[in-house]
């Protein structure tokens, strides 16, 4: 009970009276303490349980989930594997926590292992099971997988699988196929809810479907009756500037009847920076900077802007603003998974164990694409507002250093998958889609917004996004 109303330290004294609690005491108080996010106290709990059952350990890894701590949650995983011999076997609430784990993590081969996991222990694939695979393979790169899990489904679809698998759709950039699928529910009779529409208008953008996104936006209101949240009109925002209309984006920020938030004026300002409209960019960073004054991107992108119109009084002060506050940049950082290990490489890192080597094939690859007639972009420099671009050189970006990595490390043929927690920028962009043709090999980076599929020196989207 006290658990339930939020009242932990109540909680945690009663559990503390009870001389010998029993299993689903010592349950119920992990759970309250996950429900809180106390993570460290609760794993403590749960290192002094005497016998622990299926329920306390899907509470840990679910609690690991809950806080982003994806790595921890398979770990744990995989110590609970240790005692089947004893009985003890995951279900369906263990692995739907697991996937979501994988997930967040976008580790495909561990994602795979939890699929057959599944399989070997024979649990039922509910829908609410299927939604986390069709979730996983989605977010993993393994957008074909994702829709044989859904057809699998058969029937028992409900609106969550179906708008995870438009969402997938969508974050694959198949636009086309995501609005089809859109439309397929709602003949099969099932009401979208805003999921769905979150996932069918991320697709428009993607795609730069402007009309189809707005015939949606339109229609959650007259249609479908229910108010767009914030996600839905920052979806119109980021629609109508990747499309270069800075106007309409504007006027859906005017007509917003919530406060904008960075992810609104974020979506307004790379569409800006696209379209080079320097003065709304100025705006956007402001108001970036106003809601989050630790937003170490917004004021580097400031002061580039203010070096782009030649306003080098205003460069300095946001600088000294910068030192002054001590903030620091969000460094880039690429994963990629070899083997089921991950490796992670920042910008300009020199602590890994290889890094010669891997500085030398870098080297060598870029050579390589030079003699095959790589300029690298132009557009970048032009306007230089990358992140990353003023302190490392363009060529040891992170998602550079993985894929180096991955070319020298992975059989020849096979298929890279790098994990990005910044936009790949245009430079880095143009070097994969030539070292996809060059090295012969399939590169899929998952980027902060998007997936990139590199292949035969094009992506899929189609230098959009
Ligand atoms: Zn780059
Ligand atoms: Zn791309």
């Amino acid at each position: 009970m006290y658990s339930c109303c939020g009242e932990l330290s109540s909680a945690h004294q009663m559990f503390d009276e009870i001389a010998i609690p029993d299993l689903p005491t010592w349950n119920s108080i992990i759970n309250a303490n996950v429900q809180v996010g106390s993570l460290d106290v609760a794993r403590k709990l749960f290192d002094g349980m005497h016998e622990r059952n299926v329920t306390s350990w899907s509470c840990m890894i679910h609690g690991y989930v809950r806080q982003g701590e994806y790595k921890e949650a398979l770990t744990l995983f995989g110590e609970m594997l240790v005692f089947e011999k004893d009985g003890l076997e995951p279900n369906g609430f263990t692995m739907s926590s697991v996937l979501s784990a994988c997930s967040g993590l976008g580790a495909l081969e561990q994602g795979k292992w939890a699929h057959a996991c599944i399989n070997r222990y024979g649990i039922e694939v509910t829908v609410v099971l299927g939604t986390a695979l069709i979730d996983m393979y989605a977010k993993c790169g393994s957008i074909e997988t994702a829709s044989w899990v859904f057809e699998n489904l058969g029937a028992n679809k409900d609106v969550m699988a179906w708008s995870a698998m438009i969402s997938g759709l969508a974050m694959h950039g198949d636009g086309k196929e995501c609005i089809k699928l859109f439309y397929k529910m709602m003949d099969d009779g099932i009401r979208p809810n805003d999921v769905t529409l979150l996932g069918v208008l991320s697709g428009c953008v993607h795609c730069g479907f402007v009309n189809e996104g707005k015939k949606l936006f339109k229609s959650m209101n007259n249609e479908f009756g229910f108010h767009p949240s914030i996600q839905h009109y920052g979806c119109m925002v980021d629609l109508y500037s990747r499309a270069g209309l800075i106007n309409y984006a504007m006027e859906i920020i005017r007509s917003m009847p919530m406060k904008p938030d960075v992810l609104i004026w974020g979506a307004l300002l790379s569409g800006a920076r696209k379209s080079q409209d320097i003065k709304t960019c100025e705006m956007a960073l402001m108001k970036l900077i106003e809601l989050d004054p630790t937003n170490a991107g917004a004021y580097v992108l400031l002061s580039n802007v203010y070096a782009k119109m030649g306003m080098w009084k205003d460069v300095r002060r946001v600088r000294d603003l910068m030192d002054l506050k001590g903030i620091k940049k969000v460094p880039g950082c690429s994963t990629v998974e070899l083997g089921g290990i991950f490796h992670e490489f920042y910008s300009g890192d020199d602590s890994h164990p290889e890094t010669r080597e891997i500085y030398a094939k870098i080297e060598e690859v870029m050579n390589k694409l030079k003699m095959e007639g790589f300029v690298g972009s132009m557009e970048e420099t032009l306007l230089d507002l990358d992140e990353e671009a003023r302190e490392t050189s363009l060529s040891h970006h992170s998602e550079r250093l993985a894929v180096a990595f991955a070319l020298l490390k992975s059989s020849p043929g096979s298929t890279i998958r790098v994990i990005k927690n910044l936009r790949i920028c245009v430079d880095c962009h143009e070097a994969m889609k030539m070292i996809s043709r060059v090295f012969d090999r399939e590169i899929i980076i998952r980027d902060c917004s998007r997936f990139h599929y590199f292949r035969s020196g094009t992506c899929s989207c189609k230098d959009y996004w």
